[in-house]
């Protein structure tokens, strides 16, 4: 525990501090995990944020000592870790998510420690038999305590049913997302499916998504989408039409080999397909383009956004397409409440910009991406 004393009033567990006893007792819904940005935004643990301030959204994660289910091979979290380290060891997306009490989270919110930056909470489930009831719970006390700060709900679909999202629904979930993470059905299955030995199935994924789009609405679902797994940059651009099409969000990350995954020797991704995909995505979510009008070459590499060069420059030098993609907030220039600074990459070598880029950051994407 960091401490208990006036400074951090919140009962709080980094990971070399969740051992013995202590460690099997953290699990919700008394206890949540909560990304490092949040902690460092509510002022529970000290720290600054390499050129940001803060993130805008409160990034919660259901936490249980035996961990998490299922064997992602990308995962920080997956079960093949057991055998090389405690639950409280593996890490959810690349940096700590330390532990605190749920409660006196909610007091902190309610005191306004966030300093009003906290535009969205997002609740994230993993693949264990308590997380959907605790995600109910989680939920009902967040909207009665707390109802000004919407609420996303990033879902497990394997253990979901339409009835489960009927209810987070009426429990006042504002957007629901499913991590798809793959963005084909093959590098689904080798990534997270039966042949490593993990519960989830693509066509489940695609249920979920299908419920979430009748009973959420347009603009009100989405789908988490994980670049450089082995797709084709034409292959997860056309991921995001279909659930653009269908009235979704995408929200992309790069692929990051987490250490001690399955796939921790498998490459960062390159940085000039992440460049291209990611205004590519841009260009589909928010300029209504479409990937049919797209170019690409026989590798699937994109040769021509299909706009013409000085409005696809105004739109490079915007900086927007290369910002942190995620659920919106409240300020309505803003592209994404869900900044999750560092999340997917290095501060010394930003992939996803949790702020707006500047000269210098606009011309490094540039450069970036014109590299095969
Ligand atoms: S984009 Fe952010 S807020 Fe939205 S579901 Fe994903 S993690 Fe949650």
């Amino acid at each position: 525990m960091i401490s208990d004393a006036a400074e951090y009033p919140v009962n709080l567990y980094p990971s070399e501090q969740k051992t013995g006893d202590k460690a099997r007792q953290l699990r919700s819904p008394k206890y949540v995990q909560l990304s490092t940005a949040a902690a460092i935004t509510l002022g529970l643990i000290p720290g600054k944020m390499y050129r940001t301030p803060c993130t805008h959204c409160l990034n919660l994660l259901v936490t249980y000592p035996e961990g998490c289910r299922a064997n992602c091979t990308y995962c920080g979290l997956a079960r093949h870790r057991e055998e090389s380290r405690s639950y409280n060891e593996r890490n959810f997306i690349r940096v700590d998510w330390p532990t605190v009490d749920y409660d006196e989270l909610l007091q902190k919110i309610e005191q306004k420690a966030d300093q009003g930056q906290f535009q969205r909470m997002c609740i994230s489930m993993i693949t264990h038999p308590s997380s959907d009831a605790d995600t109910f719970t989680l939920l009902e006390k967040w909207t009665a305590r707390v109802p000004h700060i919407p609420v996303s709900i990033l879902s497990n679909p394997t253990t979901l049913e339409y009835n489960d999202l009927l209810r987070m629904k009426a429990l006042g979930t504002d957007i629901f997302t499913v991590a798809l993470d793959a963005a084909t059905e093959e590098i689904f299955e080798r990534t997270r499916g039966k042949s490593v030995d993990s519960p989830h199935r693509w066509e489940k994924y695609w249920q979920v998504l299908k419920w979430a789009q009748e009973i959420f609405g347009a603009a009100k679902f989405g789908a988490h989408i994980i670049c450089g797994m082995g797709e084709t940059e034409k292959d997860i651009l056309n991921l995001c039409q279909k659930i653009k099409d269908m009235g979704g969000h995408n929200h992309m990350f790069a692929f990051y080999p987490e250490q001690g995954s399955m796939m921790e020797e498998w490459p960062a991704v390159d940085r000039g397909q992440w460049r291209r995909v990611q205004l590519g995505r841009y260009l589909i979510d928010y300029r209504g383009v479409f990937v049919e009008d797209m170019q690409f070459d026989a590798q699937g590499r994109v040769t021509h956004f299909s706009l013409e060069e000085s409005e696809l420059e105004n739109i490079i030098q915007s900086g927007l397409p290369f910002r942190t993609s995620g659920c919106p907030g409240n300020q309505a220039d803003d592209i994404s409440a869900c900044n999750r600074p560092y999340g997917d990459s290095k501060p010394s070598d930003i992939l996803s910009y949790p702020f707006a880029p500047n000269e210098e950051d606009t011309k490094q994407i540039k450069s970036q991406m014109e590299n095969n």
